[in-house]
């Protein structure tokens, strides 16, 4: 019943915003066509580069929107995997320097022997995105995401974990605002910046993984969010050549 109640707030807030995330996702089709309109007409190498980089960011923005849609508004059931988040991370460097802008650094501290978890790899690619996004937006003037993982063995009979954490030298957020961050639709950015689904869906994804998350954050300091994800003892589902699955021994 619970689950229920929580599924009917979700689709009356999808209905309430769905028209506000509609017309951000117009404004960012009429940004790209018109760019591509513009761009069949110019010559000039250096307006035309502006031109491309602008319906660039548009179009990312919008494939941005609607994926968080689709991973709030979800029914298919998760596909997961056995996956090691060193390797799965590294392979997302590329896309995060890409999000990312060139005054922020990004540090990765990651010990290869991390044990495996067990989660959809489309959603933990989104998370970290969404982590990582959430950090730039909190660093107008540059700074550092350092993100690291280690072991940690369950106490008291507990599961075993592996934690990541994701930690910003950004602007913090009051006790207020870090206490609603993973609420749907919560956010502080403005109208076209934020839809406040980012955190909502990486609450989803430890959750249905079995794990949990928490935030730490100090104005003018910085944020740190920590993932719990519960150790999968399964072997890799796919061909994994990280160094604890080519030596079982390591993990
Ligand atoms: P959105 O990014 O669209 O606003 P999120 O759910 O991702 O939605 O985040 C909700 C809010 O949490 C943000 O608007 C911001 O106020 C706050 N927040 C999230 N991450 C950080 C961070 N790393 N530093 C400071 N504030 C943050």
């Amino acid at each position: 019943a619970e689950q229920a109640l929580r599924q009917s707030q979700k689709m009356e807030a999808i209905g309430r915003l769905t028209g506000g995330i509609a017309h951000d996702f117009n404004n960012l089709l009429m940004v790209a066509s018109s760019g591509v309109e513009l761009l069949d007409r110019t010559t000039d190498p250096a307006r035309r580069k502006a031109l491309t980089d602008g319906v660039r960011q548009a179009v990312e923005r919008g494939a941005v929107l609607t994926r968080q849609m689709l991973a709030f508004s979800r029914r298919a059931p998760l596909k997961t995997e056995v996956l090691h988040l060193p390797t799965r991370i590294e392979g997302l460097r590329f896309l995060l320097d890409r999000a990312l802008r060139e005054d922020i650094e990004v540090v990765l501290d990651l010990p290869a022997d991390l044990w495996r978890i067990e989660a959809d790899p489309g959603e933990l690619e989104l998370a970290l995105l969404n982590l990582a996004v959430n950090a730039r937006d909190a660093m107008p003037n540059g700074g550092r995401i350092i993100l690291s993982a280690h072991n940690a063995p369950g106490e008291d009979d507990g599961p075993d974990m592996v934690c990541l954490r994701v930690a910003d030298t950004g602007t913090g957020m009051s006790e207020a605002v870090a206490s609603r961050v993973f609420e749907p639709f919560f956010t502080t950015k403005e109208v076209g910046r934020g839809t406040g689904l980012g955190l909502s869906q990486v609450y989803g994804f430890v959750r249905s993984s079995g794990g949990d998350i928490s935030v730490e954050s100090t104005e003018g300091v910085g944020t740190t969010f920590t993932l719990y994800l519960p150790r999968t003892d399964k072997p890799a589902t796919v061909v994994d050549l990280s160094p604890a699955a080519v030596d079982p021994d390591r993990s």
